[in-house]
């Protein structure tokens, strides 16, 4: 008789304003979590973020963990190429960039999370504007 591995994530209590909830592309490969603290997202509508219907949930790195998939992913960038837009090379989908805004975190996109993102208050971002704008979520 075996005994069942308690997994990776530690048991640790959580309050409801702050857990993990996992996430991921499309086809699998690239599977991640992030730790929400407070349930605040951004609508972003710069020329990237539109295109890909991005929820941007801003995380910093000690919240976010890459839990598979490093080889999977491409990086896309244009403009400042400040920001590292990361991408499934299998399936496309944009799961998380390491933002312009948040160089040292990630801008998580919530809708690949595994819980849907209908939890989380969205807020408009400016991101066509984004020096004018971006004060407001630093
Ligand atoms: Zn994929």
């Amino acid at each position: 008789m075996t005994t069942p591995d308690a997994g990776h994530a530690p048991q640790t209590p959580q309050t409801p304003q702050k857990r993990w909830y996992e996430g991921g592309c499309h086809c699998g490969r690239v599977r991640f979590r992030v730790r929400i603290n407070t349930p605040h997202a951004l609508a972003c509508n710069c020329s990237m973020c539109a295109k890909k219907g991005m929820i941007n949930l801003i995380a910093s790195a000690e919240d976010f963990e890459l839990l598979q998939g490093e080889e999977a992913l491409a990086t896309y960038q244009f403009n400042t190429k400040v920001a590292e837009h990361r991408f499934c090379t299998t399936c496309g989908i944009h799961p998380f960039s390491r933002p312009r805004s948040h160089p040292d975190g990630y801008d998580v996109n919530a809708r690949c999370l595994d819980a849907g993102f209908e939890f989380l208050e969205i807020a408009p971002f400016d991101g066509q504007n984004w020096e004018a704008s971006v004060d407001s979520i630093r």
